[in-house]
């Protein structure tokens, strides 16, 4: 194919109405057509990357294999195009003026008044541009987060809007996702804030080609008509995505009212029959799935699940993959620390436990006491990179009896410092990326069940992390029936597990759910599943 096409999505009305979710699905629907897709995030904040950010601002922060520390929506699009994206692939605000100003004081800009217009636009555009040559693909999806009218994201706008006309308009096209409310006193659709938030876009230079309206249920046929008027639409431009029970059904939902068909109409491509039958399936799997198993989710941002989405994913695509529902049932590590939940509550409640991620003191405690209780019980129990460092802290003190073992993270001056900074670490100053990031080799241990969940002796996962099992402890951990079954190319703890143990006791320090898809789920989440399924039989 001759040249780019690009699809802008913007959102309307508020954020949080899932146009991470309506761009992954575009990006599906026009792959299972036979094209090539990559797809683009910009985020208008002032960070140059979501690492320094608190889950509780954004969710979680998605890592990329080159080891980006980027929005959750490049999780989204990852899962549903089949792909790997770059850091690159997240533009921010704060990647922007920081490249501008450093051209600026090395002279390039010489001689100019530097200005939004036309330097920081012209950034934006090479930035996007540059990601469509390195990809080669056919379709660059690129997603504008926040909503429009917000002032953080007009530089983006007005580049997008230039970029219409310089790539010209048979190549481009606009999609706008908002919000039609649902008045909970008469019932009624409202269509007004969708039609103020397309006016806001048209101010600004962007016509939209198709608008997709985010409600509770289905668009009802005057509020369509109404919005097609509005928009200066025809009716057929504009669709309704009504609430579904999973995420995945989404691109299946637009596919079946046209959306496919009609978006290759507007770029000029040739319509081809996309082939979903697969994905189809896998949601069929997730819908169907008579019986359910309860998973302990114990963390400290339980408050906003948007913090582990990618681990609940995959937790999902493990579940389809072997037949089974998954139910969710969130601890707050703080609360079980506080009292305020038992530890025997949880056992009674669930069937299994992930004890989730996370940085700092705040819950610690608390997710070591639901450890310990689980694997007195015999517990599925699956660590992710914090989970898997209180893990063997907590067989330390409770096993091995060394009541002061802990992660020099949480006590800087324990005398058993059985988790401790990775040498890599000493001498970094600046917070802002320099953890041990990305995707980096995992040697297997042969007859481990690391080594049956993967059925290989190279893997790659990608890292999140500064502290690490500390390896002069290891002899000691081995006493105790706690094997490391894989090991970091520097000698390091990747995976342990415990020996002997009825069911399950898992710890991995990379974080497998970055790389689960739902046709192809991640080795772990899956033996963990299956697993859960084989003892509750
Ligand atoms: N805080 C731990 C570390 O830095 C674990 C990080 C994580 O769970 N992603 O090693």
């Amino acid at each position: 194919m001759s040249k780019t096409k690009y699809v802008f999505i913007t959102g309307g009305v508020l954020s949080g109405l899932g146009k991470g979710i309506i761009t992954a699905s575009t990006g599906l629907l026009i792959k299972s057509m036979g094209y090539s897709v990559t797809a683009i995030k910009i985020d208008p904040y002032v960070n140059v990357d979501a690492g320094t950010m608190n889950p509780f601002m954004h969710g979680e922060v998605f890592v990329t294999e080159d080891g980006g520390e980027t929005d959750l929506d490049l999780g989204h699009y990852e899962r549903f195009l089949g792909i790997n994206l770059s850091k690159e692939n997240n533009i921010t605000t704060g990647q922007v003026y920081l490249s501008v100003i450093t051209k600026e004081r090395r002279g390039e800009y010489l001689g100019k008044c530097v200005q939004i217009i036309p330097h920081v636009t012209d950034e934006i555009k090479n930035r996007i541009r540059g990601i469509a040559r390195k990809s080669g693909a056919d379709v660059v999806l690129v997603e504008i987060g926040g909503t429009v009218g917000d002032i953080e994201s007009l530089p983006f706008l007005e580049a997008i809007r230039q970029m219409r006309i310089e790539e010209g308009r048979e190549n481009t096209i606009s999609i706008h996702v908002a919000l039609a409310p649902i008045l909970s006193v008469t019932g009624e659709q409202k269509t007004k804030p969708v039609q103020h938030s397309i006016q806001e876009l048209r101010r600004i230079g962007i016509m939209p080609d198709i608008v997709v309206v985010r409600s509770q249920r289905d668009l009802e046929p005057e509020a369509r008509q109404k919005i097609a008027l509005y928009s200066n639409l025809p009716i057929d431009a504009v669709f309704g995505d009504p609430d579904v029970e999973t995420i995945y059904e989404v691109p299946l939902l637009l596919h079946s009212k046209g959306y496919t068909r009609y978006i290759a109409r507007l770029l000029g491509l040739e319509y081809r029959e996309p082939d979903i039958s697969r994905w189809e399936d896998f949601v069929n799997r997730i819908k169907n799935a008579r019986r359910k198993i309860r998973i302990a989710m114990i963390g400290k941002y339980t408050k906003l699940h948007d913090s582990y989405i990618s681990i609940i994913e995959a937790l999902r695509h493990a579940g389809a993959w072997n037949n089974i529902g998954i139910e969710l049932k969130w601890y707050e590590s703080t609360d079980i620390e506080k009292g305020k939940i038992d530890t025997e509550r949880i056992i009674e409640e669930t069937d299994a436990a992930v004890i989730l991620p996370g940085f700092g003191k705040r819950g610690a405690e608390g997710k070591i006491s639901a450890i310990k209780a689980l694997r007195e019980n015999n517990k599925p129990v699956l660590g992710i990179c914090f989970g898997m460092q209180l893990m063997v802290i907590e067989i330390f003190r409770h096993v091995i009896g060394w009541e002061k073992a802990n992660s020099t993270e949480l006590d800087p001056s324990t005398p058993y410092p059985v988790v401790d900074l990775l040498p890599s670490q000493y001498n970094v100053k600046h917070l802002g990326g320099s953890m041990r990031l990305g995707a980096h080799p995992i040697r297997i241990v042969k007859g481990t069940i690391a080594y049956e969940m993967y059925k290989k002796e190279i893997v790659y996962e990608r890292h999140r992390h500064r502290y690490e099992v500390n390896p002069k402890f290891l002899d000691k951990l081995e006493s105790a029936g706690i094997r490391v079954s894989g090991w970091s190319v520097e000698g390091y703890p990747e995976f342990i597990e415990m020996d002997n143990y009825k069911t399950l006791f898992f710890g991995s320090q990379p974080h497998p759910e970055f790389r689960s898809r739902p046709l192809n789920p991640s080795p772990i989440y899956n033996y963990f599943i299956k697993t859960i399924k084989e003892v509750n039989t």
